[in-house]
């Protein structure tokens, strides 16, 4: 199967600019998608809590800003920004201020796919999810280029859900650099195991199991973080840039040869049966309800592992050692 890409020159860019944009929410997204909206020519009013923090970022930023069912009311298009885990409560807010035609955006499948928000029959539904966290998106755009995103569309109310969303992902710079349809289906799920099996589950894991071999086996933590941390960052470079054959070129004859005869040791059999584990618990909406009913009770799981991973020694060693890396300020700062 090949997927369709769109570009700049498959968007109507005057879709978005003839509608009102509430961007409810001013944080990694929110305020990258108000700012290169606006910079689009779009009529954007960003959607805050009465004392948010955020009011004087967006104020300053050239924005107009309201409480979000204000914001709502005066908008025919909105795009729900706040934290997946809060968006059930913003939306049954706001609900009422959606009329026949207008439009509900997100950028994370979560809530549509698993039914905790249920969008009005006369209203478009539809997804642009950068792939790429705020701060690029907005960077980017600045730079005159873009985060690559999906579009999905769950509900076309209108007939032209696709064409709207499409226009969005032009006004916040995406189809610059291409845009790939997809379903809420597939970007939730994928997004999901994603985050839980390799970029942060399984990576977060795979750092810690080999920092403490090493210092369990009397190395210096020093020695292990650079190794099996600030190491990973050149060989994933790497892999972006050319994939696996392209790191595998550039790496000795001798780190080649360990890949190739070692890793099947780390990824085992188990470890992929996990791996059909979790995406089934994805699949069949489990992890979702536990994700649900754990902010439910104020997330104390969620608040406790935090406290504990915060505290682990590579994060002693870790910070110590980047202070004398001040080079690194730049590049992890985000504008
Ligand atoms: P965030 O945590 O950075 O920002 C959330 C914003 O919502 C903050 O401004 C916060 O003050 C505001 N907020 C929280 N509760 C609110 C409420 N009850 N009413 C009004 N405002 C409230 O969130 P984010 O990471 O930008 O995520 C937003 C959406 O974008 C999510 O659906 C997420 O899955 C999706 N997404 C995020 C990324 C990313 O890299 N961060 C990438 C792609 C998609
Ligand atoms: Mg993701």
């Amino acid at each position: 199967m090949t997927a369709k890409i769109f570009y700049d020159a498959d968007t109507d860019p005057g879709l978005i600019t003839a509608r009102r944009v509430a961007v409810i929410g001013y944080g990694s997204q929110g305020h990258a998608h108000a700012r290169n909206l606006a910079d689009s020519g779009v009529d954007v009013v960003v959607g805050l809590r009465e004392g948010s923090g955020s009011w004087a970022a967006a104020t300053e930023a050239g924005l107009s800003v309201a409480v979000p069912v204000d914001a709502a009311e005066s908008a025919d298009l909105v795009m729900m920004l706040v934290p997946d885990q809060h968006q059930p409560a913003v939306y049954a807010e706001l609900q009422g201020h959606l009329h026949p035609g207008d439009a509900l955006f997100f950028a994370h499948g979560f809530n549509i796919h698993f039914g905790y928000i249920t969008p009005p029959d006369g209203v478009d539904v539809a997804m642009v999810a950068p792939k790429g966290p705020g701060h690029l998106v907005r960077r980017t755009f600045e730079q005159g280029s873009g985060v690559p995103a999906l579009v999905a569309v769950a509900q076309d109310a209108t007939g032209k859900a696709l064409p709207l969303a499409l226009s969005y992902a032009h006004g916040i710079g995406a189809t610059r650099a291409g845009v790939l349809e997809t379903t809420f289906r597939e970007e939730t799920e994928t997004d999901l195991f994603g985050e839980q099996v390799i970029l942060c589950g399984g990576v977060s894991e795979l750092i810690k199991a080999s920092f403490e071999t090493l210092v369990d086996a009397g190395y210096a933590p020093e020695s292990a973080y650079f190794e099996v941390l600030h190491e990973l960052k050149l060989i994933v470079d790497l892999i972006f840039e050319g994939g696996l054959s392209w790191m595998r070129y550039s790496i000795s004859d001798t780190a080649e040869y360990g890949d190739y005869t070692r890793g099947k040791r780390i990824i085992t059999k188990d470890t992929r049966q996990a791996m059909r584990e979790i995406l089934a618990e994805i699949q069949s909406g489990e992890f979702a309800a536990e994700w649900v009913a754990e902010n439910a009770q104020g997330a104390p799981n969620m608040l406790q592992q935090r406290d504990r991973e915060r505290a682990h020694p590579i994060e002693q060693v870790g910070a110590q050692l980047r202070q004398m890396m001040p080079f690194l300020d730049e590049q992890q700062t985000p504008s």
